[in-house]
């Protein structure tokens, strides 16, 4: 009897080339030509990074305003600035992280050399989020560029005034880089071609769609995605201080960081010393009236402005008192700085990350009671300590998982070039900023050289009577 057919392959059903399609196809055309293997490629394209941030500053400053009402101020220290410093890190430091690397070789096999060569990938994909679009779409093209490849960048629909001034800047100064932009429906075309790597930095449920598309053409990726960081406060610590960092971190940004304390874990009697001094540091930092304070950013879309003021209600309905804050404008995208107090593990606002301008404190008995309790969640992007007990801090240290470790300071792990940034299990995989992207966007390639002669291999050469008898 005749054999059944094999079904046919649908998806391999020639289709016309997309757009999408013929942009990938450059960028890699670009990387084949070998151009960009050279030191002086990537450390011109480095310093044209450079020029494109410094001489387009104020246009950036205009777009995330626009995008953010982030002060400029804040654009400078949190975007320009950090990308700046990450470009001279790099720069600074390149050829030294690209020089081959010799290891030992094994008397067995010896005469030989063997050394490590970091070889560029190819074509990468750069998959951004709008909560830092500048930051979050160049910072890991830095490495890119610096290990010798090409990228697609994928601004963030939601930031679009930014999105539109870099699709017109990065041609204009870059070599082997295109911008795509778009929402859903472009970023999954993009996704139907072959990356060579691709760096996606988002939430969890998108970072699902990038890595089931990945797969299908076996190419690595990079997660940067968020989850719930906990700060730990206990009486130990200068509480004032601790009160003071602790806004500023959380308010950055009008809340909207992937590393920002997303609530407070304190024994009950120092949840209740923070309500006044979190209220005052606020007031500090943005005056009585936050929606008229210069330096207070607004919420990216209507949508997630309506889906902090929802969390908060709810929150309240089960039980939470609002310290400051509260009454959210949705139309105008403005969530005042919140601080609830009375909040229990299965309040609403504790369900998801919250992403925004509200910090819960969440009284626990004790350090066994907040360590369980991160235990419980998915490991964090970050976890952070206001105590002056070792002891505690050491337990933090051995007894739960998270990215990183702030001791007294929130955010500044993210944006020091001499540390990998990054997250484990659902907060992220993989590292990326300085010598960790260079590494993380190359291939580290073996190479061992061992001469002809003399002959040195006889022994695992049959016949094995040598090595039998020496077994024997
Ligand atoms: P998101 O996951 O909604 O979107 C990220 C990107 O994915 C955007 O460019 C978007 O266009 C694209 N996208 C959206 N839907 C898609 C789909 N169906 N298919 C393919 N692509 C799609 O994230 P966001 O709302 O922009 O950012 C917020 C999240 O990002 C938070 O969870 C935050 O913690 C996390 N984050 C992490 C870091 C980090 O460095 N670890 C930094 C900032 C933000």
């Amino acid at each position: 009897a005749a054999l059944p057919a094999y079904p046919r392959e649908v998806t391999s059903a020639p289709t016309q080339t997309s757009a999408t399609a013929v942009v990938v196809q450059r960028v890699r055309e670009r990387f084949d030509t070998g151009v960009t293997r050279p030191l002086a490629w990537r450390l011109e394209q480095l310093d044209r990074l450079a020029a494109l941030l410094t001489e387009n500053a104020g246009e950036i400053e205009r777009a995330l305003r626009a995008d953010l009402h982030k002060s400029p101020t804040e654009t400078h220290l949190t975007e320009i600035g950090v990308l700046l410093e990450e470009i001279r890190h790099t720069r600074r430091h390149l050829r030294r992280w690209l020089a081959p690397q010799r290891v030992s070789v094994p008397w067995q096999y010896q005469p030989a050399r063997a050394s490590l060569v970091l070889e560029p990938l190819g074509a990468v994909l750069v998959i951004a989020p709008w909560n830092y679009p500048v930051f979050l779409l160049l910072g890991p093209l830095v490495g890119v560029l610096a290990a010798g490849n090409t990228a697609v960048l994928k601004p963030s629909e939601l930031a679009p005034r930014t999105a539109e001034v870099l699709e017109r800047l990065v041609p204009r100064y870059l070599d082997g880089v295109a911008v795509v932009t778009g929402g859903p429906e472009r970023t999954t075309e993009l996704l139907e071609e072959r990356f060579d790597h691709i760096v996606f930095t988002g939430g969890g449920r998108v970072a699902r769609i990038v890595m089931t598309a990945a797969a299908r053409h076996l190419t690595p990726v990079t997660l940067e995605l968020g989850g719930k960081s906990p700060a730990w406060v206990d009486a130990t610590t200068d509480l004032p201080a601790a009160a003071r960092r602790i806004a500023w971190g959380k308010l950055v940004n009008a809340g909207q960081t992937c590393v920002a304390p997303d609530y407070l874990l304190a024994p009950p009697d120092v949840a209740r010393a923070l309500e006044p001094l979190l209220a005052r540091e606020i007031r500090a930092m943005y005056g009585a009236d936050p929606a008229a304070s210069p330096d207070y950013g607004r919420i990216v879309t209507t949508e997630h402005a309506a889906r902090l003021d929802q969390m908060v209600s709810e929150s309240v309905a089960a039980g939470a008192r609002v310290v400051v804050g509260g009454k959210a404008d949705v139309a105008r995208r403005y969530v005042p700085p919140t601080v609830l107090a009375d909040v229990t593990p299965d309040s609403p606002v504790m369900a998801e990350e919250i992403f925004g301008p509200v910090l819960p404190i969440v009284a626990v008995p004790d350090l066994d009671a907040a360590i369980a309790h991160i235990r419980s969640g998915d490991k964090p992007l970050a976890l952070y300590a206001f105590t002056a007990d070792a002891d505690v801090q050491a337990r933090l240290l051995r007894e739960t998982s998270s990215g990183a470790v702030g001791l007294d300071v929130p955010l500044v792990q993210a944006s020091m070039p001499s540390l990998p940034f990054g997250g484990v299990g659902a907060s992220g995989t993989g590292a990326y900023h300085g010598e960790a992207s260079v590494r993380a966007f190359s291939h580290t390639k073996p190479v061992v050289r061992k001469p002809l002669l003399p002959d040195t291999l006889g022994a695992i050469r049959p016949p094995f009577t040598a090595v039998r008898r020496a077994l024997a």
